[in-house]
């Protein structure tokens, strides 16, 4: 019975908002019952202004060599797992730098041809929407209010998704991180929810359902029932993602996920796997979905 997770793999050898190792991770993955597991570490971000708080000691130097070391490191545990685990590794996106992130994502996928790529937008206007309640406060507040940032924040998403064509797009509706249960979209925001869904039908790209909200507290997992439902209805795929950062995440509601994903009325999960070579997805029902013995 096939048992997956793309979206996760962070680990705290290689991301500073992360914990432990990333053999601890796979090891993890392994017990837990996966037969495939993806690592999709965060790209490193390539300006000074960007570095966090927590990174200014690694700076921008610091975040590209972890991003090597984590590449040659998620390569010898696919080898080391190779008999028990089908690893894949990827990375996920970000939308900096503001001008020319498509040039700089495309070329660090181009240099570290990853099996996947994880397609997420953490920054509206070049300030991040994920740090903190306060900080994407006053986003919305340079933004005009609440209602122009989200449909700012589904519109960069749709033209990363355009540009990028990745396999799998993040935690669709992560502009929501801070907004407490029962938080939804207006009416002046679900026209550029349903662009941003276009974009993805259009890339042939899947989302990720993504425990993540539901781990901090928030009833529903990304993305939420309504837009699982409207993904659902334009044919749009699903696929399962941790979004682990660090062992003791692995896995961690995704039977949520899989609760949403039923709800929505989907019949089948992608699933990733390599296949001579070459990175294919295969529909799984999802009634077959369990974890391994
Ligand atoms: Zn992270
Ligand atoms: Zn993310």
């Amino acid at each position: 019975m096939p048992w997956f997770s793309y979206h996760g793999g962070h680990s705290g050898e290689f991301c500073r908002h992360a914990k432990g190792r990333l053999e601890e991770v796979v090891e993890r993955a392994w017990e837990a019952g996966f037969t495939h597991y993806g690592l999709s570490e965060h790209c490193p971000r390539i300006r000074s202004e960007d570095v966090f708080e927590d990174e200014i000691d690694l700076g921008v130097e610091g975040l590209e060599r972890l991003f090597v070391e984590y590449q040659a490191e998620a390569a010898r545990l696919r080898v080391l797992y190779a008999d028990r685990l089908e690893i894949l590794v990827g990375f996920e996106t970000e939308r900096l730098p503001p001008d020319d992130w498509a040039k700089v994502m495309a070329r660090l996928r181009a240099h570290a041809n990853p099996d996947f790529i994880i397609g997420s937008v953490h920054h509206v206007n070049a300030r991040c929407i994920d740090y903190s309640k306060q900080r994407t406060e006053a986003v919305a507040v340079e933004m005009g209010g609440r209602i122009p940032l989200e449909q700012a924040y589904f519109d960069d998403l749709a033209e990363l998704v355009s540009e990028l064509r990745p396999e799998i797009v993040g935690h669709f509706d992560l502009i929501r991180k801070f907004d407490g249960d029962g938080a939804g979209f207006g009416e002046e925001v679900w026209p550029r929810v349903e662009r941003a869904l276009e974009a993805i039908h259009a890339a042939n790209a899947v989302l990720d359902v993504n425990p993540s909200a539901h781990r901090r507290g928030l009833s529903p997992v990304y993305p939420l029932p309504r837009i699982l439902k409207r993904a659902r209805e334009m044919g749009i795929g699903v696929t399962l993602g941790d979004d682990s950062h660090g062992a003791h995440d692995v896995g961690v509601g995704l039977d949520a996920c899989i609760r949403e994903i039923k709800v929505a009325g989907y019949q089948e999960v992608a699933c990733f796997r390599r296949i001579g070579g070459e990175t294919q997805r295969v529909e799984v029902p999802v009634g077959q979905m369990q974890p391994k013995p």
